[in-house]
């Protein structure tokens, strides 16, 4: 699983679900995992709750690849940070209000950057990344790494 979805090497997978359209995988985050707070960067365990994350990936033997993460929402310990709880990001596979995976983000902006608007939209229907023209990036405002 880690050689051929290493997204994942870092979270622990649940179960997997492949149907005729989409793969569907279900991973957690470890408990008792101290993560940096977003505020302040100190440390922590101390669990408030848990929440679906719900990703897009890139596809998987032709189907596109969804997982369903289940990350901790945790305390931060600092009593001089202005963040109460912080929600953990997962490297390699969650960014902040991001519900596509880093691998998906760089598809879809590589494709934005070579064809803008509808020809993107288009290419990346044919590669079974199903999202809406206006979400294509244009040349103009693709991040680049
Ligand atoms: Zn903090």
């Amino acid at each position: 699983m880690a050689s051929l979805l290493p997204q994942l090497v870092n979270v622990l997978v649940v179960s997997t679900d492949v149907s005729d359209a989409v793969v569907t995988v279900r991973a957690r985050t470890r408990s008792g995992v101290p993560e940096g707070c977003t505020g302040c960067g100190q440390p922590s365990a101390w669990c408030h709750s848990r929440y679906v994350r719900r990703l897009a990936d890139v596809t998987l033997g032709g189907r596109p690849l969804r997982i369903e993460l289940s990350v901790r929402r945790l305390y931060c310990e600092n009593p001089t940070c202005p963040k109460v709880t912080f929600a953990e990001q997962v490297p390699g596979l969650t960014v902040r209000y991001q519900r596509r995976t880093p691998q998906l983000q760089r598809l879809v902006e590589a494709v934005g950057v070579v064809l803008a608007g509808r020809g993107g939209a288009r290419m990346l229907r044919v590669l079974n990344v199903t999202l809406s023209r206006c979400t294509v990036p244009s040349w103009s405002t693709a991040r680049h790494r």
